[in-house]
Parts: C-alpha cells; sequence; structure tokens
C-alpha cells in the first residue's frame, strides 16, 4: 500500500504524545524517571493499525510545529498512513500525555489537550470529497472531548461518510467529567444514530444506556437500530451483538505489558475484518488478536501488529 492510494478508512482527531513513568506507583506529582515521548491519540492508533494491517487508512488533524508533532506524523507516515490532512500549526503545541501506573493496572493521566493543536480541529479540516470517498470512517469518543470544534468535526464527517454510502464507526471512550458538564447522551447521540458498528468496553455500554448489566446495555444499544455492537472484555475477549444473536468470542492469552491502545487496536481489526466481508464473529476474532498483540509492548502504538502477525495466529 502507498500513501497515494485512496484512503478506505479515515480516522479524525487528536495526534499527540504519551510520556509515562517507567516505574509503578509513582506519582506524576512528584520527580521521577519517565518514558517518551511515544506516538499516540486514539485516532492515530486506530489508524497506524489500519495501515498495517493492510487497509488504506488517512487521518485527518492538527499538530503543533514542533518535534512531538513529527514524532506521531512521521510513525503514522512511516505505517502508509495518509497524512495530508494533518495541519500543522506555528502557535499551539502538539497535545501530550503523562501517565503514571499503578501496581493495580490503573491508569492516572496529565493531559495538555484542551490548549494543544489538536483543541484546533474543526469542520474546515474535513473536507468533503475526501471523507466522501472513504469506506469507513471511524471516531473515537475522546475526539469528542478536546473541544467544541474538534467535536463538531467528528460529526461532519460521519455524517458526510455516511450520506456517501460509507459506514461509521464509534468507539465510545469518552470520560463524562472532560465534557465541562455537558450530559454524555447528547454528545454521544448523532453518533449513536450514524454508526454501523458500535466498539464500547463494558463500563462505556452502561453509561451510554443507564444498565448496570453489560450484556443487557449492548442488547438495548442493538435494539436502539445499532446493526453491531462489539463489547470489549479485555483479557476475556470480546462479545458481539447483532439482532440475531450473541456470541462470545475468546482473545489470546499473552502476557500483558501495557494496555493502552488495546481498544483502538481491536477497534481497527474490527473495521478491517468487516471490510473482508467476514461475518461479525470473524471479524470480532480477528480483533482479539490485534487487540492482544498490542498489548505485549510498551508504548501506545508500539505493539500494533501487522497483518501476517495476526493471520498466524487466527
Ligand atoms: P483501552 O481503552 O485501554 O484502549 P479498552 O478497554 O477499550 O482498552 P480492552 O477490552 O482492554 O479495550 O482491549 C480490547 C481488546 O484487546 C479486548 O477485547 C481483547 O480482545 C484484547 N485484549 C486486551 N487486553 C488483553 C489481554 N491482556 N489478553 C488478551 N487480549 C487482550
Ligand atoms: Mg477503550
Amino acid at each position: 500500500m502507498t500513501e497515494a492510494a485512496a484512503p478506505r478508512v479515515l480516522a479524525l482527531g487528536e495526534l499527540l504524545v504519551e510520556v509515562m513513568r517507567k516505574e509503578l506507583d509513582l506519582p506524576l506529582d512528584r520527580p521521577g524517571e519517565l518514558v517518551g515521548p511515544f506516538p499516540s491519540g486514539a485516532p492515530a492508533i486506530f489508524a497506524s493499525a489500519i495501515a498495517r494491517l493492510g487497509a488504506p487508512a488517512g487521518i485527518i488533524g492538527v499538530v503543533g510545529a514542533d518535534d512531538f508533532g513529527d514524532c506521531v506524523v512521521s510513525r503514522l507516515r512511516s505505517d502508509g498512513v495518509d497524512t495530508t490532512h494533518v495541519r500543522v500549526v506555528a502557535d499551539h503545541p502538539t497535545g501530550v500525555a503523562f501517565v503514571a501506573y499503578s501496581g493495580d493496572g490503573r491508569r492516572h493521566f496529565v493531559y495538555n489537550l484542551a490548549t494543544s493543536a489538536a483543541s484546533l480541529l474543526s469542520p474546515g479540516d474535513v473536507l468533503p470529497d475526501y471523507v466522501a470517498a472513504a469506506a469507513f470512517v471511524h471516531v473515537a469518543g475522546s475526539t469528542l472531548a478536546v473541544s467544541r470544534s474538534s467535536r463538531e468535526s467528528c460529526y461532519k464527517a460521519a455524517a458526510t461518510c455516511k450520506a456517501a454510502g460509507g459506514r461509521v464507526s464509534f468507539d465510545p471512550n469518552v470520560r463524562p467529567e472532560l465534557l465541562g458538564g455537558e450530559p454524555v447522551d447528547s454528545v454521544v447521540g448523532p453518533l449513536l444514530e450514524l454508526c454501523s458498528v458500535l466498539l464500547p468496553s463494558g463500563p462505556e455500554a452502561s453509561m451510554l444506556t443507564g444498565q448496570a448489566d453489560e450484556a443487557d446495555a449492548c442488547r438495548s444499544l442493538v435494539e436502539r437500530g445499532i446493526p453491531i455492537v462489539a463489547l470489549k472484555r479485555g483479557r476475556d475477549g470480546s462479545t458481539v451483538f447483532t439482532a440475531d444473536e450473541c456470541i462470545d468470542v475468546p482473545s489470546l492469552a499473552v502476557t500483558e505489558v501495557d494496555p493502552t491502545g488495546a481498544g483502538d487496536c481491536y477497534d481497527a481489526g474490527f473495521v478491517v475484518g468487516l471490510l473482508q466481508g467476514w461475518d461479525p464473529e470473524r471479524a470480532a476474532r480477528f480483533a482479539n488478536v490485534v487487540g492482544a498483540l498490542s498489548v505485549t509492548r510498551q508504548g501506545p502504538m508500539e505493539g500494533v501488529p501487522y497483518v501476517a502477525e495476526v493471520m498466524a495466529l487466527m
């Protein structure tokens, strides 16, 4: 695949770098060793995975004219992602996330996003012809929380792709506390209406429906009209819900080094599977392997696998 190929799968949103603690249980409120920058951002991880899985990928976003921007853009370019629609601005820095891990597996973040270049993404960056040519537009819930204009860009991209006959995949990884008091329902509503594939974790499915039971929550999302809901369950794999069935699909046993990015890699695997014409169960099996391999390396994008590695384990 080359950059010249028309992207069949488009992502949009934050391209950022991540800097993380080397040691567990060392919070970010005191000096200590850090490692990074690693290229990151949910849409960037997704786009990298799409390209490594062999489908033409593109990304729309904004970075600063700085080394962090170069770090993430050059990584995407080397994977074969079309970055011609990434805008570089001189007056805002590339977004950064600092991450500390606790021994119990929890992650603590300090973000510099709201005042970063990523916050400048606006509907003007979403060129209708470019988006209308895509088979899929993927939206990450995190992008809805970066800024108002970032959110509007997602709505425009999703609506444009759908109107042109394409499909929308939506990972509702939205943190309510980052929405500035706005109700989650109203922010994610337009994407729930437009998406063909919803890719939640259990707590996200519950958050979207108010139903504590994750499977009930996914069933009610299907009843609402979403054709496929793929529930991500970490090391336990995933469960696909459609109007006709609910199928548990186990993952691969791996040694987890860094869970960051597994969800985005799974999303990419699932979309590539659907593009192959596979049924949701086979797409989920492929996506599980993509997610499992992604957690075996430190850094959000360092474990993104290539299609041959995934097929060998199917
Ligand atoms: P994040 O938001 O941290 O990126 P997520 O909560 O959206 O992740 P997970 O359920 O953690 O998503 O991971 C996505 C998929 O990756 C899982 O459904 C599973 O298939 C695979 N996966 C993740 N962690 C593991 C693991 N430790 N072992 C095997 N497979 C895993
Ligand atoms: Mg997630």
